[in-house]
């Protein structure tokens, strides 16, 4: 199996690239944040519970995170691999993939992240608020909490897969064809 973690700040392209990848690689795509909006927008108990941390631009607890995602891997028996974009975000939620993957008789492959500066970010995510209707992407305040808690929270999960020798870093700066490009091209030496 082709198991990677697409990895970088809010902002830096991870729902963009991780498309491109699943029609090239045939692999699973598992958004975190995605399945948090779909059970918002169906106002589920997870969606209500979600909801009130997104909001403030603040992480989902680790153990309600940690078993949606699980149960989200248990639909796909069938997948040749899988994309987990926005997952996992703290050194917990680390571990517990590792685990997980290891109880399916596999393992990561590789975490790719997407190095974008933090005023890049900034300009991209003012420009996705017009056209996601994504509250956490319209207020400048809560933009910037969610770069704060990426920096102190989930930054340091790249030590993680640098210990295991799985991590690799690419521009995430340019169109996005070039950065897809940067990222097979990482992806086809692996
Ligand atoms: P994203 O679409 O990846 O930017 O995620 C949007 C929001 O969902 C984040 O700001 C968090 O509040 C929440 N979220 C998504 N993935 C996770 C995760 N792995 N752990 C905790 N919270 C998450």
């Amino acid at each position: 199996m082709l198991n990677l973690v697409l990895f970088g700040p809010p902002g830096a392209g991870k729902g963009t690239q991780s498309e491109r990848l699943i029609n090239a690689y045939e692999l699973v795509h598992l958004s975190t944040g995605d399945i948090f909006r779909y059970n918002m927008k169906n106002d589920t108990e997870l969606g209500k519970l979600a909801k009130s941390f997104i909001d403030k631009g603040q992480l989902v607890p680790d153990e309600v995170t940690i078993n949606m995602l699980s149960s989200e891997v248990d639909k796909h028996p069938e997948a040749k691999g899988f994309i987990f974009d926005g997952f996992p975000r703290t050194k917990p939620q680390a571990s517990a993939l590792d685990a997980l993957m290891t109880e399916k008789g596999t393992s990561i492959t590789a975490m790719i992240a997407l190095e974008v500066p933090e005023e890049e970010l900034r300009v991209r995510l003012k420009e996705r608020a017009i056209s996601s209707g994504r509250s956490d992407d319209a207020d400048p305040a809560i933009i910037q909490n969610r770069i704060d808690v990426y920096n102190a929270e989930t930054a340091p999960v790249k030590d993680f897969y640098i210990a295991q020798n799985k991590f690799h870093g690419i521009d995430g700066v340019g169109s996005i064809d070039d950065i897809t490009n940067r990222l097979t091209s990482v992806i086809d030496q692996l």
